[in-house]
């Protein structure tokens, strides 16, 4: 939970919005018509099934569709300026400087030919302008915020050298150098094990309250949204059907798709606290 000041003004207001698939099938709505809004520092939870619209939700806010996807009608604003006609060379600093996205597989965002350092002194070059040793410096600082040890060792590693948790954190090393407002975090860690999960999301976690940045984080996990959130959208065919605070949410759930998604969380407290009885058998 957010305990700072929160201006009035919108970070990001997402209204209307419809993205459509040109299918050879048909049309496919795979966003249809959703509002919601951010503030600044705010984590908004985007759950729903697979296939609801939630990846479509996260292209479509930095326009990186590709075909045969393309949006079709609403207004994304960033700090009140419209993503949807906004130009190329525009688009291009907001992507990198203001809002940093992960996705789910950090393999196919990292350049196998080039080590990890090389990378992400191109990201530090890109956004703080600055090279040589001190870009070097500040890039085994962001990998050492990022929770990988030895950082001076694996700074010249290969991404397939790596584990797909340490690939990971790498991807989001990248994404954080830029210092964004708003990290989209799209299903980060569906691909790792449970405990590397867990490292990475509290990782993000802290970095959100110690720079106060906003996260869009898209799960399927209520338990993650729980912990990490402030308010919940609920996706179901394209449409937000319920978006709230995740107290609300939890304790009230409306759509019963919402309670199904609840009902799936494994629950501590069901497991009984004291000993089951022991059943006497007899033949
Ligand atoms: P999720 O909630 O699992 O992230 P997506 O946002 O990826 O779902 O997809 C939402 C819907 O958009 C899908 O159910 C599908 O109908 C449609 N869709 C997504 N990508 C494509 C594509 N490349 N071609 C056609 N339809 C697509
Ligand atoms: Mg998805």
């Amino acid at each position: 939970m957010t305990t700072k000041s929160i201006s009035s003004a919108p970070l990001l207001e997402v209204r209307g919005l419809k993205t459509t698939f040109f299918t050879d099938d048909g049309l496919v709505d795979a966003v249809d018509g959703i509002e919601f809004k951010i503030m600044p520092g705010e984590s908004l939870g985007i759950v729903g099934e697979s296939g609801s619209g939630k990846s479509v939700t996260a292209l479509s806010i930095l326009r990186m569709l590709s075909k045969p996807g393309k949006i079709v009608d609403g207004s994304i604003k960033f700090r009140g300026e419209e993503i949807l006609t906004m130009r190329e060379n525009r688009l291009r600093e907001l992507r990198g400087n203001d809002i940093a996205m992960i996705f789910q597989e950090p393999m196919t965002s990292l350049d196998p030919l080039y080590s990890v350092g090389n990378q992400i002194r191109e990201a530090i070059h890109l956004h703080q302008g600055i090279r040589g040793t001190e870009a070097n410096r500040a890039a085994i600082q962001a990998l050492r915020d990022v929770g990988i040890e030895r950082p001076e060792e694996r700074i010249n590693a290969y991404p397939h050298q790596l584990s797909g948790g340490m690939r990971q954190r790498v991807m989001i090393a990248i994404a954080l150098s830029c210092r964004p407002e708003l990290l989209i975090a799209d299903e980060p860690t569906t691909a790792l094990d449970v405990t590397i999960q867990a490292k990475i999301l509290d990782l993000i976690d802290e970095l959100r309250t110690e720079r106060k940045m906003a996260l869009i984080l898209i799960t399927h996990n209520m338990g993650i949204v729980a912990e990490m959130c402030d308010t919940v959208a609920v996706m179901y065919r394209g449409k937000i059907v319920e978006h709230n605070s995740v107290s609300e949410v939890f304790d009230h759930p409306k759509h019963p798709y919402t309670r199904a998604l609840l009902a799936s969380i494994p629950r501590l407290d069901s497991v009984p606290k004291q000993p089951l009885p022991i059943v006497q058998w007899q033949p």
